[in-house]
């Protein structure tokens, strides 16, 4: 029930030193120079050589499996416990996807709670791809007040040749029930936009934001890193104040400038450290078509690649406390999880250990430890 991890170097995501950190049931209690107390039920770890950081989270995953963009035998599995683990993501945050009718909500429900008894966080999105949203009540303001789980409404795709095609009018009026409904249930309300391959780009977003008072952070648009044209466009979109997710497990990024790691480069290069987000879309299908939009084959995301991708970018020359606010303290920002994404006084007990060669080591999460000593080569889509 209490753990104190002694003598452990510290990126909050901030570099703190050499510090212990107190662990109380699912809490930390304190992060100081020297912690000691005596007794039996007092485990200690031995943080030396090590890096505590916080644990990940992941906001935009298929836990209950995606597409089948090339029919049904393409439909994907859903998501395993275990490389959540070895991803060391502690909090994830499940969706549909272009899927909204043999995938349902209450599936999704029931996978969160799985996840949750399993020893991680886990929240939801209420709709699919498509416009009009499916929603467990009938209404995404209801679903935001009543439903624990719905922190927001996702992905709904736009500028995509899969979207349902919604007009401005349709997506406003959605990003209107997220705001009220997260004012009123004290959640962020996001609505989590999956971006396609069209010219359009963020436009729509564009012309909500200025044409009434909703405002650009009520979006979190995703895949922005797809193609250089839109990677480019989202510099725009953060100049703004909002938010952009990077894909981290995207397969079709043939193009190696496309990396996550690499495109966060970009945006901390440019001042916007405080405006990215990194998630995995795992347990996607990630679809290649050709020039005529047909479908050519396709590979599956995985909860993994955020992790291969912090570290590739830390092993590149970004600094790995700029790297870890897309993994930790952005994301529990914009998605308002309030005792996330940081180790500090107060927050839930969220806690990677790594070497000194990045490798995930220990895994804590809500207090418990899920991963122990156990060295583990996480591998992802991408060689360099
Ligand atoms: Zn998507």
């Amino acid at each position: 029930m209490i753990k104190i991890i002694k003598n452990v170097e510290v990126f909050s995501p901030q570099p703190l030193g050499r510090k212990d950190i107190l662990i109380a049931i699912d809490k930390i209690v304190a992060v100081e120079d020297s912690i000691t107390l005596n007794g039996s039920h007092v485990q200690l770890i031995d943080g030396s050589g090590k890096i505590a950081v916080p644990g990940f989270i992941d906001s935009h995953v298929h836990i209950i499996g995606g597409g089948g963009e090339g029919g049904f035998k393409t439909r994907t599995p859903e998501l395993v416990f275990s490389d959540l683990v070895k991803g060391g993501v502690t909090t994830v945050i499940g969706c549909l996807g272009t899927d909204g009718v043999t995938r349902n909500l209450n599936s999704l429900y029931a996978k969160a709670k799985a996840l949750d008894e399993e020893g991680v966080t886990c929240y939801i999105y209420s709709g699919s791809y498509r416009v009009p949203i499916v929603t467990f009540t009938g209404s995404l303001l209801q679903d935001l007040i009543l439903i624990d789980k719905v922190i927001g409404a996702g992905e709904i795709a736009i500028s995509d040749h899969r979207s349902s095609q919604p007009t401005v009018e349709e997506l406003k009026r959605i990003a209107a029930d997220a705001r009220v409904g997260g004012i009123l249930s004290g959640k962020a309300g996001i609505v989590n936009l999956h971006l396609g391959d069209g010219e359009m780009m963020l436009n729509m977003v564009y012309e909500i934001v200025s044409k009434t008072e909703i405002p650009v952070t009520q979006f979190l648009p995703t895949h922005i890193n797809r193609n250089e044209r839109l990677l480019h466009e989202g510099l725009n979109y953060v100049k703004m104040g909002g938010f952009v997710d990077f894909t981290t497990s995207t397969d079709s990024l043939s193009k190696e400038d496309l990396q996550a790691w690499k495109a966060l480069k970009l945006y901390i290069e440019n001042g916007f450290e405080d405006n990215v987000t990194f998630s995995s879309d795992g347990q996607g299908s990630l679809p290649r078509f050709n020039e005529k939009k047909e479908f050519v084959g396709l590979d599956i995301g995985k909860v993994t690649c955020n992790y291969e991708q912090f570290r590739l970018a830390v092993k590149n020359g970004v600094a790995i406390e700029k790297t870890l606010k897309a993994v930790t303290y952005n994301p529990a920002k914009i998605l308002k999880l309030q005792n996330k994404g940081t180790i500090a006084q107060g927050k839930d007990a969220d806690i990677l250990l790594l070497d000194h060669d990045l490798a995930l080591v220990d895994v804590i999460a809500k207090g418990k430890v899920l991963m122990a000593n156990h060295e583990v080569i996480v591998k992802g889509t991408f060689e360099l």
